[in-house]
């Protein structure tokens, strides 16, 4: 061999051994990244159009989001429901990662498993870990799958409806009630909440309630943050994120704000607002983003793997990306 091409040898194998080392570390660091964040909760709540919250440029009907915890995170302004625009569906979608057309009145379990049962499986956690805290009984589907592998395993606590019995639909005061009990005690590191007197009051065809309900949930999603900037055990190690299962019909299409489930924009078009330790402070992101990614932005966040999840990591949320 020539001088030379035994230089140019060696050359390419410190190239190629630079290029791996440098593979690794990076990939390292992907996974490695430390965050804040120990606690996740999200909030639902339940069907209010765009048109009432975020895309009412003075946010009437939400001042406390609208005006002061939008400062606090990352508001998504284009935020879907790509799926279908029901209730169980809105759901499974964040918590699966997977749209499903899905019977509505809880009759079925999700295909897929759950952030939830990804969670407790991997990271070895016990159920009492995870809450699902719903006023509505029928959510109470969220905590398990009809997936062979995953059915009746490693399954979240729900506490939905009525007393937590799973039946019939609770009023948001008790959904409330139980959420600060659990931050109280032994509180999970993930949970989900759902708050349902806005859809309730748009399916009754009440117009000034349905506002009124959407002004309570502001106020308590407003509450919520408060108490954890306030709480020593919480303060910037908590993740909230505050969105909607669906929108409602737009004024004008089929019967307006009173139902929803199709692929309108007032159906599809809903928002997301993220605050957390990690997470940027007062940025309004316009790129579309949707429910599915609800599912891996939480897997990345809290370090588990989530492989049947369709969504995508919102990278953009997080502080230095
Ligand atoms: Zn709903
Ligand atoms: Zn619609």
């Amino acid at each position: 061999m020539q001088p030379n091409s035994m230089l140019m040898k060696n050359r390419f194998q410190l190239n190629y051994i630079f290029a791996l080392f440098l593979a690794f570390f990076s990939s390292k660091s992907v996974y490695s990244q430390e965050f804040k964040s120990e606690y996740t909760i999200i909030v639902v709540i339940d069907g209010p159009r765009y048109t009432e919250t975020f895309g009412d440029s003075t946010c009437k009907y939400i001042p406390n989001m609208g005006k002061s915890l939008v400062k606090e995170g990352v508001l998504y302004t284009n935020f879907r429901n790509n799926g279908p625009t029901f209730t169980i569906s809105g759901h499974t979608a964040m918590t699966t990662g997977v749209y499903q057309s899905i019977s509505n009145a809880g009759k079925k379990l999700p295909d897929n498993p759950s952030i939830f049962q990804y969670y407790i499986k991997e990271k070895n956690r016990d159920k009492s870990d995870v809450y699902v805290v719903a006023s509505k009984g029928k959510l109470e589907v969220l905590g398990n799958t009809s997936d062979k592998d995953w059915w009746n395993c490693y399954m979240p606590i729900t506490y939905c409806g009525v007393n937590g019995q799973s039946t019939e639909y609770a009023g948001d005061l008790q959904t409330t009630n139980k959420v600060y009990e659990l931050l109280n005690g032994k509180t999970p590191h993930l949970m989900l909440v759902n708050l349902l007197a806005v859809d309730s009051y748009g399916h009754a065809n009440n117009w000034d309630q349905y506002l009124a309900s959407l002004q309570k949930c502001d106020t308590i999603v407003y509450n919520l943050w408060q108490y954890i900037q306030g709480n020593p055990k919480f303060k910037d190690k908590t993740t909230l994120f505050i969105t909607n299962d669906h929108g409602r019909h737009l004024d004008g299409h089929k019967d307006g704000f009173v139902n929803h489930g199709d692929k309108c924009e007032g159906c599809t078009h809903i928002s997301l607002l993220a605050m957390g330790p990690d997470f940027k402070k007062g940025v309004v992101v316009t790129k579309e983003r949707e429910l599915i990614d609800i599912s891996k932005t939480i897997a990345f966040l809290m370090k588990f793997n989530m492989p049947s999840s369709k969504g995508e990591v919102m990278d953009e949320l997080f502080i230095g990306k």
